[in-house]
């Protein structure tokens, strides 16, 4: 591998150009007087829509082209291409509850309360261009889905706001008659890579950074001609700054400070990593919603309207949810997303004219927890991830992923005329054993915590309410992965937000 260095340095090297990654370049670089470096180890398609491929740029489908993995577990999907993972996840936004910034607080500080975040709220969905779809979009099952949860007594709510609590509604989108808008059209549009301090690095792979007495000196980056994994005919180089900000994502950011000598120092040494500081939270606290998807049967005369509606080209999956509470959830909050899907099925094929349909009960605010780990210190190499789905001692997640899924039978019985029981007519969940649930559990695709936040007592903390690492001066980290609970919501809009707000912290 060829080595060069760029002396002059930048005044913030951004190592990760997702979703938190995008916004921190465009808000950090509005000062002309600040140069910003973003690195980025997937293709950049540039700043215009129309150039880049038509897959991604697609809102009607999950594309798997730029990931990290192509065949692999479904709950390790992530992006690896400017814009990271709005580049390829459902377009979906919704805000969590209260009691989602009650739990930063105490972890971070007044600057996560749910009125602090709200400028940031809005601010990202302003950007992001957030709106709910025009009427034309509900197929005949979303529609048919609010009529059966308003007469199950759900009231409307909004999904895109703080306000409210239990109830159904429609989530905002970044999407345009089918056509994706993702973080890297929003944030970094043409106006916004004109300006001569930004600089944007793509194809770059983040190896370590180089940490001496609690410090960074440095931050080694494999650039050029990137094949799939990673290696192969590429520069070395040594980028500097004033201030590192890891944006990697929830498996990517602990992984670079594992190889940098940042993490549990006993399993630095297995790896063969010197430990510079000693940080057991790094890798540790994954939090992800698991989901169960109970099938159904759709009539004819579904299967004909859904037809209809592709032929049109105005076919999607979804476009309603409810937000649901299991017994156990404190009043006025919600610990479960129930979402009914109808169209052409997420993994597999179907005969044409025909199309899978169903609801699934997703586990909002988990209590397990999983970790990622490092395989080796080569950055070629994946991480080892486990979300350790329903493992909580004590057995609160399945006992709320079952309450979810009977609130899931009871709204598809509702949707009674659309679709009956699935042909060989199923087992009913609640005769499901928890194994059964286990061996059925998908991902909503939500990860966040493993750098998570919280004060420097906490033997599990690895940053501060800014984002600040702990014991590693002029390092931060501003991505998903320092969230330390999930907010009962998606994601993409509260790391958004949660990026939007780091920006300022650092523009202070
Ligand atoms: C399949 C899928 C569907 C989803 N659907 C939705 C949805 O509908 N609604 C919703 O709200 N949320 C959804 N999400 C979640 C949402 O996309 C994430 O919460 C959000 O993207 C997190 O932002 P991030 O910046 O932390 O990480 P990401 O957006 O994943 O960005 C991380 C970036 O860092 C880069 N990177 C990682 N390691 C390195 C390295 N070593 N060197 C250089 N670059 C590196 C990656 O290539 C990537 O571009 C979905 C996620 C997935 C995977």
């Amino acid at each position: 591998m060829a080595s060069s260095s760029i002396p002059s340095g930048y005044d913030v090297v951004i190592l990760g150009g997702g979703v938190a990654g995008c916004v921190l370049a465009a808000r950090l670089s509005e000062d002309p007087g600040r140069s910003v470096c973003l690195v980025e180890a997937g293709p950049d398609y540039g700043p215009r829509q129309r150039d880049w491929p038509e897959k991604v740029r697609n809102a009607r489908a999950l594309p798997r082209d730029d990931v990290w993995e192509r065949h692999t577990a479904f709950y390790r999907i992530r992006a690896r291409v400017l814009g990271g993972s709005s580049c390829i996840n459902g377009c979906w936004n919704t805000w969590g509850s209260p009691a989602d910034h009650s739990e930063w607080v105490r972890a971070g500080g007044e600057r996560w309360s749910a009125p602090a975040m709200e400028p940031y709220r809005r601010r990202a969905a302003e950007r992001m261009g957030l709106r709910t779809a025009p009427g034309y979009e509900l197929s005949a099952w979303s529609a048919g889905a609010l009529a059966a949860a308003r007469e199950l007594g759900y009231p409307e709510v909004d999904m895109g706001s703080p306000d409210g609590g239990p109830g159904r509604g429609e989530p905002l989108l970044n999407a345009v008659d089918g056509l994706r808008r993702n973080a890297a059209f929003a944030y970094l549009d043409p106006a916004t890579r004109d300006r001569p301090n930004l600089t944007v690095l793509s194809g770059a792979l983040v190896d370590r950074l180089t940490v001496r007495g609690g410090r960074v000196h440095g931050v080694e980056v494999r650039a050029g001609g990137v094949d799939a994994r990673g290696g192969g005919g590429l520069t070395a180089l040594t980028l500097t700054a004033g201030t590192y900000v890891l944006a990697a994502g929830t498996f990517g950011s602990p992984g670079v400070l594992l190889r940098s000598g940042v993490g549990p120092a006993a399993h630095l040494a297995e790896n063969g990593i010197r430990c510079e500081v000693d940080l057991p939270g790094v890798g540790a606290n994954l939090s992800d919603q698991p989901g169960v998807f109970l099938p159904l049967s759709p009539t004819a005369a579904l299967n004909a309207a859904l037809a209809d509606k592709e032929a049109a080209g105005e076919l999607y999956v979804s476009r309603m949810l409810v937000r649901a509470a299991s017994e156990r959830c404190p009043a006025g909050s919600w610990d479960l997303h129930l979402l009914p899907t109808a169209g052409p099925p997420l993994f597999g094929k179907l005969p044409p004219g025909q199309y899978e349909a169903g609801v699934s009960a997703f586990l909002m605010k988990p209590l397990s927890r999983g970790r990622v780990r490092l395989r080796s210190a080569d950055p070629c190499e994946p991480p080892e991830i486990d979300p350790a789905f329903l493992t909580d001692p004590d057995g609160h997640d399945v006992a709320v992923l079952r309450s979810g899924l009977a609130k899931a039978a009871e709204l598809a019985a509702a949707l009674g005329p659309l679709a009956g029981p699935p042909a060989d007519g199923g087992v009913p969940v609640r005769e499901l054993s928890d194994a059964a649930l286990r061996d059925r559990v998908g991902t909503y695709w939500h990860p966040v915590g493993t750098c998570a936040m919280g004060p420097q007592d906490d033997p599990l903390a690895v940053v501060d309410g800014a984002g600040r690492v702990h014991g590693v001066a002029d390092l931060r980290i501003a991505d998903a992965s320092v969230l330390p609970t999930v907010p009962a919501a998606n994601t993409q809009l509260p790391v958004l937000a949660a990026a939007e707000m780091l920006a300022d912290t650092l523009r202070a």
